[in-house]
C-alpha cells in the first residue's frame, strides 16, 4: 500500500477531551487511543481512553443532573427549545460532521453528509414529540379519578458501533434528552472524535451540566464499566448480537432496560415475476451500498431458480463496474473496510465461504484494488447452503451469499431459518405475493420492491437476535420513560378492609 500525506484537515487532527459534568477532561490515567483514516490508514486525532473512576464520574454527574439539578421537571417546551437550538447547530456544522465521520470510519462522503443533514428534521421532529406527549385519562372504576402520566426513565448509557456514529446516536439522544432522561454516551473506540464535536455542539446549545456526557475508551474497560455501573437505569446499545447479549447480562442484576439494534443477515429475494431491472439496483444497494458495512444490509440474496443464472451474470456485471476509491470523491461507488479489524473478519469469511466449498463469483475483482487503503472486492458467493456459517452469521462487509430457491414456499422457509431478524425485501411484480410476503417474513423492517430505506418517522428494529424494542417512529420516546398510574379517590368511595367493626 502506497503512503501518502496526511489530507485529515488540521482542524480534526487535535486532542480531544470527554465531556463529564459539562468539563472538558482527559483520562484519569493519562491513556489515549488514535482514529486512523481506513482509505490511507494515517493516524490522526488523540483521544482519552477512560477509565471506570472517569465513568463513575460520568454516571454520578448524570445521577446528579437527573435527581436533583431538574431537568426532568422541566417542561416539555423547555427541553424541545434546546433539542431545535441543536439542530440548528447540526444544520451549520454538516459538512463537518460528515467529513470527519469519513475519515474515522471510510463510508461515502455522500452518505454520510446526507446522514448528518436528517439529524437536523429528526431534532426538530423529536423535539415536537416532547410536545405532545401526553398520558391517558381512563374511566376505570367509580368514584376515581384515573389517569396515566409519562415520567423520564433516569440515567442512559448509550454504548454505540462505528459505522454510523451520529445518525445512531441521534436515535438515542434526541428522545433521551426530549423524555427528560440524561445521558452517558459510549462511542465506537473507532469514531469518537466526531461524538465529541457533536459533544462541544450540546454545550453551546446550554444543556445543564451532567445532562450529556461522553466517555471515550474501548469496549474493555471503558463500555464494560459503563453498562455494569449500579447508576445506570437503562442501556440503549447498538452493536453486535454477542454485544447485546453482553449488555442484557450487564443489566439483569438490576433489572435495568435495555434497548438493543443488533446485527443482522437479511434475506432480499428476487422472484422471477420481479423488475430485474429494478432488482439489480436494490440487490447491489443492499450489499455493496456502505461496503456492506450495514446492520440492515441485504447480504443473503435468494435468486428464484428460473432467472438464477442470467441474474448471476448481471451481478457480477453490475459489481465489476464500481468504482472503490476515495470516499470523499463524489465518483466513488465504494470506499474501504472501516478498520483493520473489521478488515480481517470480512477477509475470515471469504477464506471460510470457499472453504464451505462456496464459488467465489467474481475472484478477478481481487486483482484490482486501489493500492492504498483497507479495500475488500464486491465479492459474490454463489451456490452458497443455506445452512453454512457464510449463510448464517453477519459478516459486515462487501460479501453477498447468493442462494438459490425453487418458490414462495422454498423461500420463506429458507429466509426464516436463521437467529436474525432485522429486515427483509422482496422483488416481485404480483401485488398477491407482495401482501403474502409481508406476513409471513420474520423480520423488524419488510421493503417490497425497495432496499435501505428508512426514515426517522418510521420505527426501525429487529425481531430474534437482531435486537429488543424499536426506536424512531412516533413511539420514539416511549422506551426513555416509565407509565405511572394514578389513582385519585373523588371522596365518594371508603377505604375498608376486612371486618366491618
Ligand atoms: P460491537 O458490538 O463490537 O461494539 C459496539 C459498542 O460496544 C462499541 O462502542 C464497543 O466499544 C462496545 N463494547 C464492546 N464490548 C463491550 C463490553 N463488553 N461492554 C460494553 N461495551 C462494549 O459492534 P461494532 O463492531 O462496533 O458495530 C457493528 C455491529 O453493529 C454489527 O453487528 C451491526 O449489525 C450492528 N449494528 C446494528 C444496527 C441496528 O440498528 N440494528 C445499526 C448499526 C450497527
Amino acid at each position: 500500500m502506497a503512503s501518502m500525506a496526511n489530507r485529515v484537515p488540521a482542524a480534526f487532527d487535535r486532542d480531544y477531551q470527554m465531556l463529564i459534568d459539562g468539563e472538558w477532561t482527559g483520562s484519569s490515567t493519562g491513556e489515549t487511543l488514535r482514529c486512523v483514516d481506513p482509505f490511507d490508514l494515517h493516524e490522526w486525532a488523540q483521544i482519552p481512553a477512560a477509565s471506570a473512576e472517569d465513568v463513575d464520574r460520568a454516571v454520578a454527574a448524570a445521577r446528579r443532573a437527573f435527581d436533583q439539578d431538574g431537568w426532568p421537571q422541566r417542561t416539555p417546551q423547555e427541553r424541545a427549545a434546546l433539542l431545535r437550538k441543536l439542530a440548528d447547530r447540526i444544520e451549520a456544522h454538516c459538512d463537518e460532521l460528515a467529513r470527519m465521520q469519513v475519515h474515522e470510519n471510510g463510508k461515502l462522503m455522500s452518505e454520510m453528509f446526507g446522514g448528518a443533514r436528517a439529524m437536523v428534521p429528526h431534532a426538530r421532529y423529536v423535539a415536537g414529540l416532547a410536545e405532545n406527549a401526553m398520558g391517558h385519562s381512563v374511566e376505570a372504576l367509580p368514584g376515581f379519578t384515573s389517569y396515566t402520566v409519562k415520567e423520564a426513565l433516569g440515567v442512559v448509557a448509550a454504548i454505540l458501533p462505528w459505522n454510523t456514529p451520529l445518525g445512531l446516536l441521534s436515535w438515542k439522544l434526541f428522545p433521551a434528552l426530549a423524555a427528560g432522561c440524561t445521558i452517558v454516551i459510549k462511542p465506537s473506540e473507532v469514531t469518537s472524535a466526531s461524538t465529541l464535536r457533536l459533544a462541544e455542539l450540546c454545550q453551546e446549545v446550554g444543556f445543564p451540566r451532567g445532562v450529556v456526557n461522553v466517555v471515550t475508551g474501548h469496549g474493555q474497560p471503558t463500555g464494560a464499566a459503563l453498562a455494569n455501573h449500579p447508576g445506570v437505569d437503562k442501556i440503549a446499545f447498538t452493536g453486535s448480537t454477542g454485544g447485546g447479549k453482553a449488555m442484557m447480562a450487564a443489566s439483569v442484576h438490576r433489572v435495568g432496560r435495555t434497548t438493543l439494534e443488533l446485527g443482522g443477515k437479511s434475506p432480499n429475494i428476487v422472484f422471477a415475476d420481479a423488475d430485474l431491472d429494478d432488482a439489480i439496483h436494490g440487490v447491489m444497494a443492499g450489499i455493496f451500498a456502505a461496503t456492506g458495512q450495514s446492520c440492515m444490509a441485504g447480504s443473503r440474496v435468494l435468486v428464484e431458480a428460473s432467472i438464477h443464472d442470467a441474474f448471476v451474470e448481471r451481478l457480477c456485471a453490475a459489481a465489476a463496474k464500481l468504482k472503490l476509491g476515495d470516499p470523499l470523491a463524489a465518483d466513488t461507488d465504494m470506499g474501504p473496510v472501516a478498520c483493520r479489524n473489521q478488515y480481517a473478519k470480512v477477509q475470515e469469511y471469504i477464506a471460510i465461504g470457499k472453504a464451505e466449498g462456496a464459488t467465489l463469483a467474481n475472484p478477478e475483482l481481487a486483482d484490482a484494488l486501489p493500492d492504498t487503503g483497507l479495500f475488500v472486492p464486491p465479492t459474490i458467493f454463489t451456490g452458497v447452503a443455506p445452512r453454512s456459517r457464510l449463510a448464517q452469521e453477519e459478516i459486515f462487509g462487501p460479501v453477498c451469499s447468493v442462494i438459490r430457491f425453487e418458490d414462495e414456499d422454498d423461500a420463506v422457509r429458507i429466509a426464516n431459518d436463521i437467529s436474525l431478524g432485522l429486515a427483509a425485501a422482496a422483488w416481485t411484480q404480483n401485488v398477491g405475493r407482495a401482501h403474502r410476503m409481508v406476513k409471513r417474513l420474520r423480520a423488524g423492517t419488510v421493503w417490497i420492491n425497495a432496499y435501505r430505506v428508512a426514515h426517522y418517522t418510521m420505527p426501525f428494529g429487529g425481531f430474534k437476535e437482531s435486537g429488543l424494542g424499536r426506536e424512531l417512529g412516533p413511539d420514539a420516546l416511549d422506551p426513555y420513560t416509565e407509565t405511572k398510574s394514578v389513582w385519585i379517590n373523588n371522596g365518594a368511595v371508603r377505604q375498608s378492609f376486612g371486618r366491618k367493626s
